[in-house]
């Protein structure tokens, strides 16, 4: 910020400062207050500058002059994708990520963010070896546990401890919509499962705030936010399939919704899992974490 701030552009003849830059988007207004300039990132391909008359930088309620974006230093920042995964894919996989961006809500946004800022790895396989559409797990259980032992980890940090694989299948006959599906749902258990790492390396300081969520806690979480996609993109097809699956209801008066009863039915019949009952195994029991 101090460094960025010392660069000046001449704008319509006026002065500006570079005020800040921040890695990744903005949708922002020449002329709008500066603070309403930084509003959540949307794109992550674009470096934002944001510059402000000279004249009226020293206030807070200085305007912006100009808006200036470039791409990335190198580009796009890569996702991990593990080696050998076809370019139809690799592209595939992108194209949900932007989508997920540019139209889902905050929470699916800022999983999205995560998992791009990170190294977590993508995996492509054929159906027969992820056993589901996807699949979410650890790349190598030994060395998260080592890093547990050893470590405090960020949610962030865990990130870089996980995979996320999808089915070829998935892409080839679910297309867009079924990719962003499986990564929207598998985002979710990516998040909880970072969520569940951190806390994990904290339990020696921090015992009581333990997050070991049930698997039915894990679906249910990851179903809830697959059905708020649905509803998000509100699309035919998307919509279609929400109701299908019983994620989302439709009534004459109420429109489209949430179907939580239907997602426990899901649970129930699909995946033999009831809050009470059965709730499944916790996510430590899963990934096989050992708590420090
Ligand atoms: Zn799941």
């Amino acid at each position: 910020m101090a460094r960025a701030a010392q660069k000046i552009l001449r704008v319509g003849g006026k002065r500006s400062k570079l005020v800040t830059s921040i890695s990744s988007g903005i949708i922002g207004t020449v002329g709008a207050d500066l603070g309403d300039c930084f509003e959540p990132p949307r794109h992550r391909d674009a470096e934002i500058f944001i510059w402000a008359s000279t004249d009226n930088f020293e206030s807070s309620f200085g305007k912006c002059l100009f808006i200036s974006a470039s791409p990335r230093l190198g580009g796009k920042k890569p996702m991990k994708f593990e080696k050998g995964i076809a370019k139809k894919y690799r592209q595939s996989i992108e194209d949900a990520f932007d989508v997920i961006l540019d139209k889902g809500n905050d929470s699916h946004r800022d999983i999205a963010k995560l998992i791009l800022d990170s190294k977590m790895h993508i995996r492509v396989k054929p159906v027969a070896e992820v056993n589901a559409s996807g699949v979410t797990g650890l790349v190598d259980n030994g060395d998260t546990n080592d890093r547990i032992e050893d470590e405090r980890l960020s949610i962030e940090e865990a990130f870089d401890e996980i995979y996320i694989a999808i089915a070829e299948e998935t892409i080839d006959t679910g297309g867009q919509r079924g990719c962003e599906g499986t990564f929207v749902h598998e985002g979710r258990h990516a998040f909880d499962f970072a969520q569940t790492i951190a806390s994990f390396s904290d339990a020696d300081v921090n015992p009581l705030s333990l997050f070991d969520p049930t698997l039915y806690e894990l679906e249910w979480e990851a179903h809830r936010t697959a059905g708020e996609y649905m509803l998000c993109i509100a699309r035919d097809e998307y919509i279609e399939e929400g109701i299908e699956l019983l994620i989302l209801g439709r009534e004459a008066e109420r429109g489209c919704f949430l179907n939580e009863e239907g997602i426990r039915s899901r649970l129930r019949d699909n995946y033999s899992l009831i809050l009470d009952t059965n709730p499944g195994p916790r996510a430590s029991e899963l990934l096989g974490l050992r708590q420090r």
